[in-house]
Protein backbone atom coordinates (compact mmCIF):
# COMPACT_ATOMS: atom_id res chain seq x y z
CA UNK A 1 0.00 0.00 0.00
CA UNK A 2 1.28 3.46 -1.30
CA UNK A 3 2.16 5.78 1.14
CA UNK A 4 0.90 9.19 0.97
CA UNK A 5 2.45 12.39 2.77
CA UNK A 6 -1.29 13.55 3.65
CA UNK A 7 -4.54 11.95 3.40
CA UNK A 8 -6.15 14.80 2.13
CA UNK A 9 -5.21 17.54 0.77
CA UNK A 10 -7.57 20.49 0.27
CA UNK A 11 -6.63 23.35 -2.56
CA UNK A 12 -8.28 26.35 -1.44
CA UNK A 13 -9.18 27.85 2.26
CA UNK A 14 -12.62 29.59 2.19
CA UNK A 15 -15.80 28.23 3.35
CA UNK A 16 -15.59 25.02 1.97
CA UNK A 17 -12.15 24.20 2.18
CA UNK A 18 -11.48 25.29 5.56
CA UNK A 19 -14.44 23.51 6.85
CA UNK A 20 -13.41 20.25 4.75
CA UNK A 21 -10.32 20.58 6.38
CA UNK A 22 -10.65 21.03 9.94
CA UNK A 23 -13.33 18.72 10.22
CA UNK A 24 -11.25 15.85 8.32
CA UNK A 25 -7.98 16.82 10.92
CA UNK A 26 -10.85 16.78 13.81
CA UNK A 27 -11.18 13.06 12.76
CA UNK A 28 -7.73 11.88 12.84
CA UNK A 29 -7.02 12.55 8.87
CA UNK A 30 -3.70 13.75 8.30
CA UNK A 31 -4.58 17.19 6.11
CA UNK A 32 -2.52 19.88 4.02
CA UNK A 33 -4.64 22.78 2.82
CA UNK A 34 -2.76 25.29 0.29
CA UNK A 35 -4.03 28.97 -0.03
CA UNK A 36 -3.09 31.42 -2.50
CA UNK A 37 -4.55 34.61 -0.80
CA UNK A 38 -6.11 35.64 2.47
CA UNK A 39 -7.43 32.80 4.83
CA UNK A 40 -10.91 32.34 4.94
CA UNK A 41 -11.65 33.21 1.07
CA UNK A 42 -14.58 35.28 -0.61
CA UNK A 43 -16.93 35.50 1.76
CA UNK A 44 -14.65 36.49 4.77
CA UNK A 45 -12.30 39.25 2.83
CA UNK A 46 -14.79 39.94 -0.07
CA UNK A 47 -18.14 38.88 -0.11
CA UNK A 48 -20.06 38.12 2.61
CA UNK A 49 -19.12 39.42 5.78
CA UNK A 50 -17.47 42.93 4.79
CA UNK A 51 -20.74 43.29 2.74
CA UNK A 52 -22.77 42.79 5.60
CA UNK A 53 -20.96 45.26 7.93
CA UNK A 54 -20.81 48.09 4.63
CA UNK A 55 -24.59 47.05 4.63
CA UNK A 56 -25.38 47.71 8.23
CA UNK A 57 -23.00 50.79 7.99
CA UNK A 58 -25.11 52.08 5.26
CA UNK A 59 -28.21 51.42 7.06
CA UNK A 60 -27.71 54.25 9.48
CA UNK A 61 -28.67 57.04 6.98
CA UNK A 62 -32.14 55.79 7.21
CA UNK A 63 -32.28 55.10 10.66
CA UNK A 64 -30.96 58.74 11.35
CA UNK A 65 -33.53 60.08 9.20
CA UNK A 66 -36.45 58.13 10.02
CA UNK A 67 -35.22 58.55 14.20
CA UNK A 68 -37.10 62.46 13.74
CA UNK A 69 -40.33 61.12 13.76
CA UNK A 70 -39.71 59.49 17.36
CA UNK A 71 -38.58 62.56 18.69
CA UNK A 72 -34.58 62.77 18.19
CA UNK A 73 -33.74 66.03 16.76
CA UNK A 74 -30.10 67.16 16.07
CA UNK A 75 -27.55 67.63 13.25
CA UNK A 76 -27.10 65.23 10.34
CA UNK A 77 -24.08 62.85 10.93
CA UNK A 78 -21.09 62.78 8.80
CA UNK A 79 -20.09 59.34 7.25
CA UNK A 80 -16.80 58.71 6.94
CA UNK A 81 -15.57 56.23 4.78
CA UNK A 82 -12.14 55.78 5.41
CA UNK A 83 -13.13 55.23 9.37
CA UNK A 84 -15.24 52.70 7.70
CA UNK A 85 -12.50 50.73 5.54
CA UNK A 86 -10.30 50.76 8.25
CA UNK A 87 -12.41 48.82 10.92
CA UNK A 88 -13.66 46.47 8.11
CA UNK A 89 -10.19 45.37 7.28
CA UNK A 90 -9.05 45.68 10.76
CA UNK A 91 -12.08 42.69 11.86
CA UNK A 92 -11.24 40.93 8.66
CA UNK A 93 -7.72 40.84 9.51
CA UNK A 94 -8.74 38.97 13.14
CA UNK A 95 -11.09 36.72 11.02
CA UNK A 96 -8.10 35.51 9.13
CA UNK A 97 -6.42 34.89 12.13
CA UNK A 98 -9.22 32.70 13.55
CA UNK A 99 -9.44 30.93 10.41
CA UNK A 100 -5.33 29.84 10.81
CA UNK A 101 -5.89 29.39 14.38
CA UNK A 102 -8.58 26.87 14.09
CA UNK A 103 -6.78 24.85 11.07
CA UNK A 104 -3.74 24.79 12.90
CA UNK A 105 -5.64 23.99 16.26
CA UNK A 106 -6.90 20.70 14.45
CA UNK A 107 -3.71 19.88 13.23
CA UNK A 108 -4.49 21.30 9.52
CA UNK A 109 -0.63 21.61 8.12
CA UNK A 110 -1.04 25.13 5.83
CA UNK A 111 0.94 25.65 2.86
CA UNK A 112 0.69 29.20 1.51
CA UNK A 113 1.12 29.55 -2.24
CA UNK A 114 -0.73 28.67 -5.63
CA UNK A 115 -1.50 24.96 -6.19
CA UNK A 116 -1.91 22.54 -9.14
CA UNK A 117 -2.95 19.41 -9.40
CA UNK A 118 -0.02 16.59 -11.04
CA UNK A 119 -2.70 13.80 -11.10
CA UNK A 120 -4.79 11.47 -8.58
CA UNK A 121 -2.42 11.68 -6.02
CA UNK A 122 -0.52 14.67 -6.85
CA UNK A 123 -0.42 18.31 -5.83
CA UNK A 124 2.09 20.77 -6.37
CA UNK A 125 2.38 23.87 -4.53
CA UNK A 126 5.18 26.12 -5.96
CA UNK A 127 8.00 23.99 -6.72
CA UNK A 128 7.15 21.31 -3.84
CA UNK A 129 4.82 18.27 -4.80
CA UNK A 130 3.13 16.78 -2.32
CA UNK A 131 0.91 13.08 -2.21
CA UNK A 132 -2.14 12.59 -0.76
CA UNK A 133 -4.73 9.76 -0.57
CA UNK A 134 -7.66 12.08 -1.70
CA UNK A 135 -7.88 15.08 -3.37
CA UNK A 136 -10.18 18.03 -2.84
CA UNK A 137 -10.21 21.36 -4.77
CA UNK A 138 -12.17 24.25 -3.25
CA UNK A 139 -11.07 27.24 -5.29
CA UNK A 140 -14.12 29.21 -5.46
CA UNK A 141 -15.21 31.60 -8.11
CA UNK A 142 -13.69 35.06 -9.32
CA UNK A 143 -15.68 37.96 -11.33
CA UNK A 144 -16.79 37.52 -14.56
CA UNK A 145 -16.69 40.87 -17.02
CA UNK A 146 -18.05 40.80 -20.32
CA UNK A 147 -15.61 42.57 -23.15
CA UNK A 148 -16.83 46.42 -23.31
CA UNK A 149 -14.98 49.16 -24.34
CA UNK A 150 -13.01 50.63 -21.95
CA UNK A 151 -13.54 47.55 -19.86
CA UNK A 152 -9.66 49.10 -18.02
CA UNK A 153 -11.66 51.73 -16.44
CA UNK A 154 -14.21 49.29 -14.64
CA UNK A 155 -13.94 47.68 -11.06
CA UNK A 156 -15.94 44.28 -9.49
CA UNK A 157 -16.83 43.67 -6.67
CA UNK A 158 -12.97 42.21 -4.85
CA UNK A 159 -12.30 46.57 -5.39
CA UNK A 160 -15.28 47.81 -3.96
CA UNK A 161 -14.68 47.54 -0.47
CA UNK A 162 -11.42 49.51 -0.60
CA UNK A 163 -12.45 52.22 -3.08
CA UNK A 164 -10.55 55.44 -2.66
CA UNK A 165 -11.64 58.25 -2.81
CA UNK A 166 -15.81 57.35 -2.01
CA UNK A 167 -17.58 57.24 -4.95
CA UNK A 168 -19.98 60.34 -5.11
CA UNK A 169 -21.36 58.69 -8.21
CA UNK A 170 -21.80 54.92 -8.84
CA UNK A 171 -23.06 53.57 -11.61
CA UNK A 172 -23.66 49.49 -11.20
CA UNK A 173 -24.21 47.12 -13.90
CA UNK A 174 -26.11 43.88 -13.56
CA UNK A 175 -29.35 43.29 -12.01
CA UNK A 176 -28.21 40.07 -9.67
CA UNK A 177 -27.47 39.39 -5.94
CA UNK A 178 -24.30 41.64 -6.58
CA UNK A 179 -25.47 44.22 -8.42
CA UNK A 180 -28.88 44.42 -5.76
CA UNK A 181 -26.66 44.64 -2.99
CA UNK A 182 -24.13 47.33 -3.76
CA UNK A 183 -26.54 49.75 -5.28
CA UNK A 184 -28.80 49.29 -1.93
CA UNK A 185 -25.49 50.14 0.10
CA UNK A 186 -23.67 52.34 -1.75
CA UNK A 187 -26.96 54.60 -1.93
CA UNK A 188 -27.52 54.02 1.56
CA UNK A 189 -23.82 54.95 2.43
CA UNK A 190 -24.28 58.14 0.03
CA UNK A 191 -23.13 57.67 -3.61
CA UNK A 192 -26.26 58.67 -6.03
CA UNK A 193 -26.28 55.30 -7.35
CA UNK A 194 -27.30 54.39 -10.96
CA UNK A 195 -28.16 50.60 -11.95
CA UNK A 196 -28.22 49.30 -15.61
CA UNK A 197 -29.54 45.74 -15.89
CA UNK A 198 -30.05 44.12 -19.56
CA UNK A 199 -33.27 42.95 -18.45
CA UNK A 200 -36.55 43.70 -17.68
CA UNK A 201 -36.40 42.71 -13.94
CA UNK A 202 -34.50 42.55 -11.35
CA UNK A 203 -32.84 39.06 -9.86
CA UNK A 204 -34.19 36.54 -12.31
CA UNK A 205 -34.89 33.08 -10.60
CA UNK A 206 -36.80 34.72 -7.84
CA UNK A 207 -40.27 35.41 -7.37
CA UNK A 208 -41.88 37.71 -9.67
CA UNK A 209 -43.42 39.76 -7.05
CA UNK A 210 -40.55 40.05 -5.38
CA UNK A 211 -38.40 41.08 -8.48
CA UNK A 212 -40.98 43.61 -9.14
CA UNK A 213 -41.11 44.71 -5.31
CA UNK A 214 -37.74 45.06 -4.44
CA UNK A 215 -37.38 47.51 -7.76
CA UNK A 216 -39.81 49.48 -6.43
CA UNK A 217 -38.19 49.70 -3.46
CA UNK A 218 -34.88 50.34 -4.50
CA UNK A 219 -36.15 53.16 -6.52
CA UNK A 220 -38.24 54.36 -3.84
CA UNK A 221 -35.20 54.44 -1.74
CA UNK A 222 -33.37 56.68 -4.49
CA UNK A 223 -31.72 54.51 -6.88
CA UNK A 224 -32.11 54.96 -10.51
CA UNK A 225 -32.76 51.54 -12.18
CA UNK A 226 -32.05 51.38 -15.68
CA UNK A 227 -33.78 48.07 -17.32
CA UNK A 228 -33.09 46.68 -20.92
CA UNK A 229 -30.42 48.71 -21.30
CA UNK A 230 -26.37 48.10 -22.05
CA UNK A 231 -23.56 50.04 -21.69
CA UNK A 232 -21.89 51.05 -25.22
CA UNK A 233 -18.90 52.42 -24.24
CA UNK A 234 -17.10 53.63 -21.27
CA UNK A 235 -14.55 56.13 -21.31
CA UNK A 236 -12.41 58.14 -19.33
CA UNK A 237 -13.00 62.35 -19.18
CA UNK A 238 -12.03 65.12 -16.98
CA UNK A 239 -15.38 64.89 -15.23
CA UNK A 240 -14.93 61.07 -14.36
CA UNK A 241 -16.13 58.34 -15.76
CA UNK A 242 -18.66 58.68 -18.79
CA UNK A 243 -20.68 55.54 -19.53
CA UNK A 244 -23.36 55.81 -22.85
CA UNK A 245 -26.05 53.11 -22.59
CA UNK A 246 -26.65 51.30 -26.27
CA UNK A 247 -29.62 52.46 -28.51
CA UNK A 248 -30.02 56.04 -30.58
CA UNK A 249 -32.19 57.29 -27.62
CA UNK A 250 -30.05 56.11 -24.91
CA UNK A 251 -28.72 58.14 -21.59
CA UNK A 252 -25.00 58.87 -20.75
CA UNK A 253 -23.85 59.09 -17.37
CA UNK A 254 -20.33 60.64 -15.87
CA UNK A 255 -19.61 58.46 -12.77
CA UNK A 256 -16.68 58.14 -10.22
CA UNK A 257 -16.40 54.74 -10.47
CA UNK A 258 -18.24 52.00 -12.63
CA UNK A 259 -19.30 48.38 -10.75
CA UNK A 260 -19.36 45.60 -12.96
CA UNK A 261 -21.81 42.65 -11.44
CA UNK A 262 -22.20 40.37 -14.00
CA UNK A 263 -21.52 36.98 -12.58
CA UNK A 264 -19.32 34.76 -11.46
CA UNK A 265 -16.97 32.36 -13.09
CA UNK A 266 -15.24 28.77 -11.57
CA UNK A 267 -11.88 29.16 -10.40
CA UNK A 268 -10.65 26.38 -12.65
CA UNK A 269 -8.04 27.48 -14.53
CA UNK A 270 -4.01 27.28 -14.22
CA UNK A 271 -5.01 24.84 -11.68
CA UNK A 272 -3.82 21.67 -14.85
CA UNK A 273 -7.32 20.23 -13.94
CA UNK A 274 -7.86 19.11 -17.53
CA UNK A 275 -3.90 18.23 -17.73
CA UNK A 276 -4.81 15.89 -14.59
CA UNK A 277 -8.18 14.21 -16.32
CA UNK A 278 -10.44 16.18 -14.35
CA UNK A 279 -13.83 16.93 -16.36
CA UNK A 280 -14.62 20.39 -16.40
CA UNK A 281 -18.00 21.20 -18.12
CA UNK A 282 -18.31 24.18 -20.93
CA UNK A 283 -18.56 26.99 -18.58
CA UNK A 284 -15.31 25.70 -16.58
CA UNK A 285 -16.89 24.08 -13.92
CA UNK A 286 -16.26 20.75 -11.94
CA UNK A 287 -18.06 18.30 -12.55
CA UNK A 288 -18.98 16.04 -9.76
CA UNK A 289 -21.45 13.40 -8.82
CA UNK A 290 -23.49 12.70 -5.93
CA UNK A 291 -20.50 12.40 -3.63
CA UNK A 292 -18.85 15.54 -4.67
CA UNK A 293 -16.11 13.06 -6.67
CA UNK A 294 -14.55 14.88 -10.39
CA UNK A 295 -13.56 12.27 -13.01
CA UNK A 296 -10.99 11.29 -11.22
CA UNK A 297 -12.53 9.13 -8.27
CA UNK A 298 -9.58 9.95 -5.72
CA UNK A 299 -9.85 13.65 -6.67
CA UNK A 300 -12.98 15.68 -4.94
CA UNK A 301 -14.29 19.40 -5.62
CA UNK A 302 -17.27 21.44 -4.32
CA UNK A 303 -18.38 24.75 -3.59
CA UNK A 304 -18.46 27.98 -6.52
CA UNK A 305 -15.64 26.14 -8.46
CA UNK A 306 -18.80 23.66 -9.44
CA UNK A 307 -20.91 26.34 -9.76
CA UNK A 308 -24.38 25.31 -8.25
CA UNK A 309 -25.59 27.16 -5.54
CA UNK A 310 -22.49 30.12 -4.76
CA UNK A 311 -23.54 30.29 -1.14
CA UNK A 312 -21.20 29.87 1.55
CA UNK A 313 -23.48 27.79 3.69
CA UNK A 314 -24.11 25.00 0.73
CA UNK A 315 -20.13 25.18 0.52
CA UNK A 316 -19.96 24.16 4.21
CA UNK A 317 -23.08 21.95 3.62
CA UNK A 318 -21.00 20.07 0.84
CA UNK A 319 -17.70 19.58 2.92
CA UNK A 320 -19.03 17.84 5.52
CA UNK A 321 -20.46 15.59 3.14
CA UNK A 322 -17.46 14.57 1.22
CA UNK A 323 -15.92 14.37 4.82
CA UNK A 324 -18.35 11.91 6.10
CA UNK A 325 -18.10 9.91 2.57
CA UNK A 326 -14.05 9.84 3.16
CA UNK A 327 -13.82 9.29 6.70
CA UNK A 328 -16.87 7.71 7.81
CA UNK A 329 -19.48 9.82 9.94
CA UNK A 330 -19.07 11.18 13.36
CA UNK A 331 -19.70 8.26 16.01
CA UNK A 332 -23.31 7.56 16.31
CA UNK A 333 -24.57 9.85 13.56
CA UNK A 334 -25.74 8.94 9.88
CA UNK A 335 -23.57 10.12 7.10
CA UNK A 336 -24.44 13.53 5.93
CA UNK A 337 -26.03 14.25 2.46
CA UNK A 338 -26.99 17.51 1.22
CA UNK A 339 -30.15 18.87 -0.08
CA UNK A 340 -30.84 21.25 -2.63
CA UNK A 341 -34.27 21.29 -2.17
CA UNK A 342 -35.69 24.05 -0.03
CA UNK A 343 -32.19 26.29 0.58
CA UNK A 344 -33.14 30.00 2.12
CA UNK A 345 -30.97 32.61 0.99
CA UNK A 346 -31.45 36.69 1.38
CA UNK A 347 -30.17 39.78 -0.89
CA UNK A 348 -28.78 42.17 1.35
CA UNK A 349 -30.86 44.81 -0.79
CA UNK A 350 -32.11 47.88 1.60
CA UNK A 351 -34.90 46.40 2.40
CA UNK A 352 -33.49 42.71 2.31
CA UNK A 353 -34.96 39.76 0.15
CA UNK A 354 -35.55 36.76 2.09
CA UNK A 355 -37.13 33.60 -0.17
CA UNK A 356 -37.43 29.73 0.97
CA UNK A 357 -38.87 27.07 -1.66
CA UNK A 358 -40.35 27.85 -5.27
CA UNK A 359 -41.05 30.80 -6.99
CA UNK A 360 -44.90 31.05 -7.68
CA UNK A 361 -44.23 30.36 -11.43
CA UNK A 362 -42.01 27.14 -10.53
CA UNK A 363 -44.43 26.34 -8.14
CA UNK A 364 -47.26 25.81 -10.62
CA UNK A 365 -45.30 23.86 -12.76
CA UNK A 366 -43.85 21.81 -9.81
CA UNK A 367 -47.18 21.31 -8.48
CA UNK A 368 -49.73 22.32 -10.47
CA UNK A 369 -52.33 23.89 -8.44
CA UNK A 370 -50.98 25.86 -5.72
CA UNK A 371 -52.55 29.16 -3.72
CA UNK A 372 -50.93 32.10 -3.40
CA UNK A 373 -51.30 33.97 0.18
CA UNK A 374 -50.15 37.28 -0.13
CA UNK A 375 -49.11 41.00 2.26
CA UNK A 376 -48.27 44.18 1.21
CA UNK A 377 -48.42 46.81 3.91
CA UNK A 378 -46.54 49.52 5.57
CA UNK A 379 -45.02 47.93 8.67
CA UNK A 380 -46.13 49.70 11.80
CA UNK A 381 -42.62 51.69 12.80
CA UNK A 382 -43.19 53.65 9.32
CA UNK A 383 -46.44 55.46 10.95
CA UNK A 384 -44.05 57.44 12.84
CA UNK A 385 -40.59 57.25 11.09
CA UNK A 386 -42.08 58.99 7.74
CA UNK A 387 -40.57 56.70 5.67
CA UNK A 388 -42.74 55.35 2.91
CA UNK A 389 -41.17 52.24 3.18
CA UNK A 390 -43.34 48.72 2.33
CA UNK A 391 -43.01 45.18 3.09
CA UNK A 392 -44.45 42.23 0.90
CA UNK A 393 -44.79 38.67 2.20
CA UNK A 394 -45.76 35.86 0.26
CA UNK A 395 -46.63 32.28 0.81
CA UNK A 396 -47.24 29.37 -2.17
CA UNK A 397 -49.29 26.74 -1.13
CA UNK A 398 -49.50 23.18 -2.68
CA UNK A 399 -53.13 22.60 -2.81
CA UNK A 400 -52.77 18.55 -2.91
CA UNK A 401 -50.63 18.22 0.33
CA UNK A 402 -51.31 21.62 1.53
CA UNK A 403 -47.98 21.92 2.04
CA UNK A 404 -46.03 25.91 1.79
CA UNK A 405 -43.54 24.79 -0.78
CA UNK A 406 -42.79 28.78 -1.48
CA UNK A 407 -42.38 31.30 1.22
CA UNK A 408 -40.65 35.11 0.16
CA UNK A 409 -40.62 38.24 1.34
CA UNK A 410 -39.14 41.93 1.10
CA UNK A 411 -38.70 44.33 4.31
CA UNK A 412 -36.15 45.06 6.94
CA UNK A 413 -34.75 41.44 8.65
CA UNK A 414 -36.10 39.51 5.65
CA UNK A 415 -33.05 37.10 5.68
CA UNK A 416 -33.02 36.88 10.18
CA UNK A 417 -37.08 35.80 9.44
CA UNK A 418 -36.55 33.44 6.96
CA UNK A 419 -34.44 31.49 8.29
CA UNK A 420 -36.29 30.00 10.88
CA UNK A 421 -39.21 29.66 8.55
CA UNK A 422 -37.14 27.42 6.27
CA UNK A 423 -36.88 24.93 9.49
CA UNK A 424 -40.55 24.47 9.04
CA UNK A 425 -40.42 24.10 5.23
CA UNK A 426 -37.86 21.22 5.58
CA UNK A 427 -40.17 19.35 8.22
CA UNK A 428 -42.87 20.02 5.60
CA UNK A 429 -44.74 22.36 7.12
CA UNK A 430 -48.71 22.91 6.11
CA UNK A 431 -50.44 25.59 5.40
CA UNK A 432 -52.93 24.23 8.69
CA UNK A 433 -49.93 24.47 10.90
CA UNK A 434 -48.97 27.96 10.06
CA UNK A 435 -52.58 28.81 11.02
CA UNK A 436 -52.60 27.37 13.94
CA UNK A 437 -48.53 28.61 15.11
CA UNK A 438 -49.49 31.29 17.36
CA UNK A 439 -48.16 35.01 15.69
CA UNK A 440 -45.62 37.48 18.29
CA UNK A 441 -47.06 40.86 18.46
CA UNK A 442 -46.36 43.36 17.08
CA UNK A 443 -44.34 42.05 14.97
CA UNK A 444 -43.76 41.92 11.12
CA UNK A 445 -43.01 38.41 10.93
CA UNK A 446 -46.32 37.56 12.68
CA UNK A 447 -47.87 38.34 9.03
CA UNK A 448 -46.99 34.91 7.78
CA UNK A 449 -48.87 32.65 10.45
CA UNK A 450 -52.06 35.06 9.76
CA UNK A 451 -52.55 35.27 6.09
CA UNK A 452 -56.11 33.64 6.12
CA UNK A 453 -57.44 34.37 2.34
CA UNK A 454 -55.65 33.00 -0.64
CA UNK A 455 -55.27 36.14 -3.21
CA UNK A 456 -55.11 33.50 -5.70
CA UNK A 457 -57.00 30.01 -5.05
CA UNK A 458 -55.77 27.19 -6.09
CA UNK A 459 -55.51 27.04 -10.00
CA UNK A 460 -54.21 24.42 -12.20
CA UNK A 461 -50.80 25.16 -14.38
CA UNK A 462 -51.37 26.43 -17.84
CA UNK A 463 -50.83 24.12 -20.22
P1 LIG B 1 -14.03 30.61 -1.87
O1 LIG B 1 -14.58 31.11 -0.59
O2 LIG B 1 -14.03 31.56 -3.02
O3 LIG B 1 -12.55 30.11 -1.58
C1 LIG B 1 -11.69 29.69 -2.58
C2 LIG B 1 -10.26 29.91 -2.12
O4 LIG B 1 -9.37 29.19 -2.95
C3 LIG B 1 -9.81 31.38 -2.19
O5 LIG B 1 -9.34 31.78 -0.93
C4 LIG B 1 -8.71 31.38 -3.23
O6 LIG B 1 -7.68 32.31 -2.95
C5 LIG B 1 -8.19 29.95 -3.13
N1 LIG B 1 -7.54 29.45 -4.35
C6 LIG B 1 -8.03 29.47 -5.61
N2 LIG B 1 -7.19 28.84 -6.44
C7 LIG B 1 -6.15 28.40 -5.69
C8 LIG B 1 -4.97 27.68 -5.99
N3 LIG B 1 -4.72 27.22 -7.22
N4 LIG B 1 -4.11 27.42 -4.98
C9 LIG B 1 -4.36 27.85 -3.72
N5 LIG B 1 -5.47 28.52 -3.39
C10 LIG B 1 -6.35 28.79 -4.36
N6 LIG B 1 -22.81 33.82 0.07
C11 LIG B 1 -23.70 33.78 1.08
O7 LIG B 1 -24.11 32.68 1.47
N7 LIG B 1 -24.15 34.92 1.68
C12 LIG B 1 -23.72 36.15 1.30
O8 LIG B 1 -24.13 37.17 1.87
C13 LIG B 1 -22.79 36.23 0.24
N8 LIG B 1 -22.33 37.43 -0.17
C14 LIG B 1 -21.41 37.49 -1.17
C15 LIG B 1 -20.97 38.75 -1.58
C16 LIG B 1 -20.05 38.85 -2.60
C17 LIG B 1 -19.58 40.22 -3.04
C18 LIG B 1 -19.55 37.66 -3.22
C19 LIG B 1 -18.52 37.76 -4.32
C20 LIG B 1 -19.98 36.41 -2.82
C21 LIG B 1 -20.92 36.32 -1.80
N9 LIG B 1 -21.41 35.08 -1.37
C22 LIG B 1 -22.33 35.02 -0.36
C23 LIG B 1 -20.97 33.82 -2.00
C24 LIG B 1 -19.90 33.12 -1.14
O9 LIG B 1 -18.87 34.02 -0.85
C25 LIG B 1 -19.34 31.92 -1.89
O10 LIG B 1 -20.40 31.07 -2.29
C26 LIG B 1 -18.39 31.11 -1.01
O11 LIG B 1 -17.31 31.90 -0.57
C27 LIG B 1 -17.84 29.90 -1.79
O12 LIG B 1 -16.92 29.20 -1.01
P2 LIG B 1 -15.80 28.29 -1.70
O13 LIG B 1 -15.12 27.56 -0.60
O14 LIG B 1 -16.38 27.52 -2.81
O15 LIG B 1 -14.78 29.31 -2.39
P1 LIG C 1 -25.79 36.74 -10.59
O1 LIG C 1 -25.74 35.55 -11.45
O2 LIG C 1 -26.64 36.75 -9.40
O3 LIG C 1 -26.22 38.01 -11.47
C1 LIG C 1 -25.51 38.35 -12.63
C2 LIG C 1 -26.24 39.51 -13.28
O4 LIG C 1 -25.46 40.02 -14.36
C3 LIG C 1 -27.60 39.10 -13.86
O5 LIG C 1 -28.51 40.15 -13.65
C4 LIG C 1 -27.29 38.94 -15.35
O6 LIG C 1 -28.40 39.23 -16.16
C5 LIG C 1 -26.24 40.01 -15.55
N1 LIG C 1 -25.33 39.73 -16.65
C6 LIG C 1 -24.69 38.57 -16.92
N2 LIG C 1 -23.91 38.72 -18.02
C7 LIG C 1 -24.09 39.99 -18.45
C8 LIG C 1 -23.57 40.73 -19.55
N3 LIG C 1 -22.72 40.20 -20.42
N4 LIG C 1 -23.97 42.01 -19.70
C9 LIG C 1 -24.86 42.57 -18.83
N5 LIG C 1 -25.37 41.92 -17.76
C10 LIG C 1 -24.99 40.64 -17.58
O7 LIG C 1 -24.27 37.03 -10.24
P2 LIG C 1 -23.58 38.00 -9.18
O8 LIG C 1 -22.30 38.37 -9.80
O9 LIG C 1 -24.50 39.06 -8.75
O10 LIG C 1 -23.32 37.02 -7.95
C11 LIG C 1 -22.72 35.73 -8.14
C12 LIG C 1 -23.26 34.75 -7.13
O11 LIG C 1 -22.71 35.02 -5.84
C13 LIG C 1 -24.77 34.83 -6.91
O12 LIG C 1 -25.48 34.12 -7.88
C14 LIG C 1 -24.93 34.24 -5.54
O13 LIG C 1 -25.03 32.84 -5.62
C15 LIG C 1 -23.64 34.65 -4.84
N6 LIG C 1 -23.92 35.79 -3.97
C16 LIG C 1 -24.73 35.60 -2.89
C17 LIG C 1 -25.08 36.65 -2.08
C18 LIG C 1 -26.00 36.40 -0.93
O14 LIG C 1 -26.18 35.25 -0.55
N7 LIG C 1 -26.59 37.44 -0.36
C19 LIG C 1 -24.58 38.00 -2.32
C20 LIG C 1 -23.70 38.09 -3.46
C21 LIG C 1 -23.40 37.02 -4.24
P3 LIG C 1 -29.50 38.11 -16.51
O15 LIG C 1 -30.37 37.97 -15.30
O16 LIG C 1 -30.21 38.72 -17.67
O17 LIG C 1 -28.75 36.88 -16.85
Amino acid sequence: MQNFDFDLFVIGGGSGGVRAARMAAQRGARVALAEVAAMGGTCVNVGCIPKKLYSYAAHYAEAFEESHGFGWAGEAPIFDWEVLKANRAREITRLNGIYQGLLLGAGVTILTGWATLVDAHNVKVEEKTYTAKNILIATGGTPSVPAVKGREHIVTSDHMFDLTPFPKRLLVVGGGYIACEFASIFNGLGSAVAQVHRGEKLLSGFDDDVRTFIAGEMARSGVNLQFNSEVAAITKTAQGLRVELKGADARAFTVDAVLYATGRVPNSSGLCLAEAGVTLNPKGAVEVNRHYQTSLPSVYALGDVTARLQLTPVALGEAMVVVDHLLGAAAGKNPRSMSYEFVPTAVFTHPNIGTVGYSEADARKEFGKVSVFRADFKALKHTLSGSGERTLMKLLVDDATDKVVGLHMVGPDAGEIVQGFAVAMKAGATKAIFDSTIGIHPTVAEEFVTMREPVKAAVAAKA
